[in-house]
Parts: structure tokens; C-alpha cells; sequence
């Protein structure tokens, strides 16, 4: 019964616990911040294993600081003069390529020359493996007026999932140089999703545009290594962006989580001014067939540094390189769904509750439990370091821990009720419910300890029931035990709360008054037998009858100093009451 309550109790108590951690969006949103980090850990970790290895065909052209320097003093202020990237386009389409991608926006400018623009945009015209990029904002329209883009730049979505991307979604975008605009569709956009920690952790596959979706650019120049630049896509009804065989997941807000490959520098990265001094017959002894090469900002004065997973100073041109890296080894992270965590959460508390439950050393359950959760973190991490799946693990830990605790409080109060069960039925009497003959030598035992520490006197009362034996002949036993349990409670009922009151054995009780002198006790001693003598006693065939007593008293220290003396005093005083006619106490000489 008891039992049943405490589970009960623990069930109910359970289930407002995850009903409030998953309801209250401050906490979730917590709890989901450290999870966050624990993704970092274990990118961090994988990577130190050595789990993942880059793609030996990205290539980083970084616009670094000594290639800004290099630019200020043989160019002057950045930006770099258009006519210099179609130079350099041109060095490098010698090679063949695989694509060339700029992480950079060439934005109407009034420092930039016409002819200079026009130069870029040749180079766009005359090779279809160049992309570059356009990034889309919320300006007002007071500002400027929201470009109308061409259609080939869209991509038809058929969008079948519960994706809410309003955080990707836009108004208003700077528009990059008409030539490039009318001369190419190799234009993704270039926007970043972030964590509320600031830590750049995925990336948009797609953006809205007003209304309609326009690919990334790593989307965009992925697809086409990989061969599968079709015009419509698919985002199934489980948020997966569908590529022929391949799947995407993107989370609640349309991104894809990134697998990352090391800390930056994992990428080969040539210098830009390298580049620039081969355009004018430098040598450069790399081997550019075949790569997909990246030009982007990595000089600090440029400001395009990231905090991603694996590094607090990452170039967002590697963020893109990681992008497409992910694409071409279809590594991006899928995260496990939150009602699967959730119920993945409760299964395992409810594995260590039982742990805790059914194993009996504390130390065994805990070491038990701890191993259980260890297992799991192990599981986890070897899930995303070859199934790229995110196991989340901090609702787990947070379900163990309540799951253990739950069930050790309840074991405790099973387990202490038990003990209380035992203590009493081990110290008292099952008859007349007064302590028994054991506990009665303990306190005798304690009490004088006590008395002759502080000093103090106590007092003994034994009785015991006149003519008991011919009672049980006249009235049968039945009566003779109903009679000793009224005796008992005649006697609780006429002592104080402190007094212990013992059935010392057959029909003799016992009566230790702590802190009571002679005087009083005998006075008592005198009280319980006038009461019990007016006592109707109630026999087992319904009918009344009275019922005497005789009693014996002895104090400490005056009539002994051990329990044995104590007793053979209050007996002695006893056996005197009884000779003297019973009904009595006996006498004190
Ligand atoms: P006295 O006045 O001298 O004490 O006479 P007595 O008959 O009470 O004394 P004696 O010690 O000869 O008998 C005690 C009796 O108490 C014997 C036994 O039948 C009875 N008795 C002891 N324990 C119990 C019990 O648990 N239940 C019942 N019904 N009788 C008990
Ligand atoms: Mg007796
Ligand atoms: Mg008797």
C-alpha cells in the first residue's frame, strides 16, 4: 500500500517535472544552449581523433592581411580593382578548374571604373564555372528600392515540411553589377544563420526573397561538383531538402547543421597577392585543375571573422568551404527530433530508476546509473562521429539525474518506514502494546547513566496483577488478555508522556519515571492503583468486573545503584503489598 502511494507520488511528480522543463521556454531555450555546446565538444573531439579529413579539392584564395597590404600599396584603398579578379579569373581558367567562387559582392560602386567592371564582367560571360554572391536584408525602402532580381536566379521549392522560415526571410537586397546580373545564373546568396550564442553553427541552404527561394551559394557550387543542379527541389514532410539519393535535414528554422572538419587553416589557403604576382609572371607553384577555388576575406581589417564550433576565429569564406565540403561528402548533421529526445529521456531515467530501485548497495545503484548515462554519452557521440547524428544529451542527463533522485527518495522512505516497522516491533509488545521486556533493561540501563552523570534521581514502579492465575481459571484466557491490555492502558493514561511504561513479563508491567523522586513516584504508584481498582473491565464475553493491583517502588540513587538492585527493591516492595493484602502499593521503610 505504502509502496504503491510512493511510486504513485513518484510517477505523478515525475511527469510535472517534464511537463515543466519542456513547456517553459526560458529553460528549454537553456538547456538548449548548453546542448549546443556539447555539439561543440564533440565536433572538437571527433576532430582531434582525427574522425573527419577535409576536401583535398577546396582551395582558399585569401584576401589576408599581407595581401591587403600588398593591394593598399600597388593599388591603393580597398576595394581591389575589378579588372584585377578578371585577371586573375583568366590565370587561373588556364588550369580548368572546377569552379571559382567569390565570397565577395561586387556592388555598384563609385570607386569602381566602368572599364575596370567591364572587364569583371567578360570574365563572367566567357566562363560558366565562375559564381559569386548577393546578400538580402530588411532595409527600408526609403533607402532604396528593393531590386527586382531575374528569374533564373530562383529556385522552385516544393515545400512540404513545417520549416518556418521567416527568419530567412527578406525585403530588400543591394543588387550587384547589372553586366554580372544579365551575363550569369551563378549568383547564391551568401546570408548566415546564427545561434543565440553567436556561434555560427549551420548554414541556410535556401533564403526567401519576397516570396520566392534563392539557393546559397556553397548550395549552388556544391550541387554543381556533385552534379545535381536541377531547377526544383524538394523539402519532404520530415524537413529533409531531397537531392536525388541524398537527404539535407534542416532544422526548425530551414538550416543545415554543419559538420566541421578542424579549426581554421584546414583549407589550403594561397594568399591573394600570391595570385596576383602569377598574373604578372610570378611563379606559383600550385596545381589549380579540378579545384574548386574560393576568394574571400581573411584579413582582420576586413571583418568577415566567425565563431563557429571548432574555433572562435574562423573566415567566413572557410564557413563556406566547410559548407561545400559537406555537400560533396553528404556529411551535413541531422538532429534527432525533440520528441524522440524527450521520449529517449524518459526511457532512460526510468532504465536508472529501476537500477536504483532494485539494486540494494547505494554504491552499486549509483555506479550503476552513472555507467548507464556513460554508455549513452558514448553512444551519442559515436552517432554523430559516424551516423552524423545529434543525439541530444543534456535532457537525458537532466531526466537521469531527476529519474535517480526520484527513485532513491522514494526507496529511502520505503526502506525507513520498514526500519520503523522493525525498531517498533522489535521494542514493544504485540499484546499490550507496551514496550517490551528488552527495551525496559536498555532504558533501566540509560536512565541510570544519565542520573548518576547529572546527578539526578529516577524511580521504578513494578506491578503486577492480583489473583491473575484464578482469573484466567474463572474467566478463560481470552478475558485474562483483554484484561492486561485495559491494565496497560490504564497505566499509559496515568503517567506522563516521559514515563516508559513496559510490560515486564507475564502479567507484571513496569514503569520507569525519569527525573522523579520517591516521594512522587510512590505517590503515582498510588494513583495508578486506586485507578485501576475503579476501572470496569471489560471481558470477552461483553461483561464487567473489577480487577486490583499490586505495586512496588524503588528510587535512584537511595535504593540502589544498578539495575538489578532497583528491581529486587521494587520487588522486595512488591512481594511486601502482596503479603499486606494486595490492592496496595508496599510500604517504604
Ligand atoms: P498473585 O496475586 O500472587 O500475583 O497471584 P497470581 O495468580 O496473579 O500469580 P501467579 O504468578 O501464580 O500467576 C500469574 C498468572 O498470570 C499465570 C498465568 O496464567 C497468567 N498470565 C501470565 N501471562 C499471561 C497472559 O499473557 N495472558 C493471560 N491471559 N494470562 C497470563
Ligand atoms: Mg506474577
Ligand atoms: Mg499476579
Amino acid at each position: 500500500m505504502f509502496k504503491k502511494i510512493s511510486y504513485t507520488f513518484g510517477i505523478i511528480f515525475f511527469v510535472i517535472f517534464a511537463f515543466f522543463i519542456i513547456k517553459n521556454a526560458n529553460l528549454s531555450s537553456f538547456i538548449d544552449s548548453v546542448e549546443n555546446r556539447t555539439f561543440d565538444l564533440r565536433q572538437s573531439i571527433m576532430i582531434n581523433e582525427g574522425a573527419k579529413k577535409a576536401s583535398e579539392d577546396i582551395v582558399i584564395i585569401a584576401i589576408d592581411d599581407a595581401s591587403y597590404e600588398y593591394i593598399l600599396d600597388n593599388f591603393g584603398e580597398w576595394p581591389l580593382p575589378r579588372n584585377i579578379y578578371a585577371d586573375m579569373i583568366n590565370y587561373l581558367e588556364k588550369e580548368s578548374p572546377r569552379a571559382i567562387a567569390f565570397d565577395l559582392m561586387f556592388v555598384k560602386s563609385i570607386k569602381s571604373k566602368n572599364l575596370a567592371d567591364e572587364t569583371l564582367i567578360k570574365a563572367f560571360k566567357k566562363y560558366d564555372n565562375i559564381y559569386t554572391s548577393m546578400n538580402f536584408d530588411n532595409q527600408s525602402v526609403d533607402l532604396r528600392t528593393p531590386p527586382k532580381l531575374p528569374n533564373k536566379l530562383k529556385l522552385n521549392i516544393e515545400n512540404n515540411s513545417r520549416i518556418d522560415f521567416s527568419q530567412l526571410s527578406f525585403s530588400n537586397c543591394r543588387t550587384i553589377l547589372q553586366g554580372i546580373l544579365d551575363s550569369t545564373s551563378n549568383i547564391g546568396i551568401i546570408n548566415v544563420s546564427r545561434s543565440d550564442d553567436g556561434i555560427l553553427r549551420k548554414m541556410p541552404l535556401v533564403v526567401k526573397y519576397q516570396n520566392d527561394f534563392y539557393p546559397q551559394l556553397a548550395l549552388k557550387v556544391g550541387l554543381n561538383y556533385i552534379g545535381e543542379l536541377n531547377n526544383t527541389y524538394e523539402i519532404d514532410k520530415n524537413s529533409n531538402f531531397i537531392i536525388d539519393e541524398r537527404k539535407i535535414y534542416l532544422d526548425k528554422d530551414g538550416s543545415a547543421i554543419l559538420n566541421w572538419y578542424g579549426p581554421a587553416g584546414t583549407y589550403t589557403y594561397i594568399p591573394m597577392y600570391k595570385l596576383i604576382k602569377a598574373v604578372n609572371g610570378h611563379k606559383l607553384d600550385f596545381d589549380f585543375s579540378n579545384k574548386i577555388i574560393y576568394f574571400g576575406t581573411t584579413a582582420s581589417s576586413l571583418f568577415d571573422i566567425k565563431t563557429v564550433p571548432t574555433g572562435k576565429i574562423y573566415p567566413g569564406v572557410e564557413v563556406q568551404a566547410t559548407y561545400i565540403n559537406n555537400i560533396i561528402d553528404n556529411n551535413f548533421i541531422r538532429k534527432v527530433n525533440k520528441g524522440y529526445t524527450i521520449a529517449l529521456s524518459i526511457l532512460l531515467s526510468l532504465l536508472i530508476a529501476s537500477v536504483v530501485s532494485r539494486v540494494d548497495s547505494a554504491f552499486s545503484a549509483s555506479m550503476m546509473s552513472f555507467s548507464t548515462y556513460f554508455i549513452y554519452l558514448l553512444i551519442a557521440y559515436y552517432a554523430m562521429r559516424f551516423e552524423n547524428l545529434w543525439l541530444e544529451i543534456i535532457y537525458p542527463l537532466i531526466f537521469s539525474i531527476f529519474g535517480f533522485t526520484c527513485a532513491y527518495i522514494i526507496k529511502y522512505l520505503i526502506k525507513s518506514r520498514d526500519f520503523e516497522q522493525q525498531y517498533k516491533l522489535a521494542t514493544t509488545d504485540g499484546l499490550t502494546e507496551l514496550f517490551n521486556h528488552r527495551y525496559f533493561q536498555e532504558q533501566i540501563r540509560r536512565q541510570l547513566e544519565h542520573c548518576k552523570r547529572y546527578n539526578i534521581s529516577f524511580s521504578l514502579i513494578i506491578i503486577d496483577i492480583d489473583f491473575f492465575k484464578k482469573f484466567n481459571d474463572n474467566f478463560g484466557h481470552q478475558s485474562g488478555d483483554a484484561v492486561l491490555r485495559q491494565v496497560a492502558q490504564t497505566l499509559k493514561r496515568n503517567v506522563r508522556a516521559t514515563d516508559i511504561v513496559c510490560r515486564y513479563g507475564g502479567e507484571e508491567m513496569s514503569i520507569i519515571l525519569p527525573n522523579t523522586g520517591e516521594e512522587e513516584a510512590f505517590s503515582t504508584a498510588q494513583k495508578i492503583c486506586e485507578r485501576v481498582a475503579q476501572h470496569n473491565f471489560k471481558l470477552a464475553n461483553g461483561k464487567e468486573t473489577n480487577v486490583t493491583i499490586s505495586l512496588g517502588v524503588s528510587t535512584f540513587p537511595k535504593d540502589g545503584e544498578t539495575a538489578e538492585s532497583l528491581i529486587s527493591t521494587a520487588d522486595k516492595r512488591l512481594y511486601d503489598a502482596k503479603n499486606n493484602g494486595r490492592n496496595q502499593v508496599g510500604k517504604i521503610i
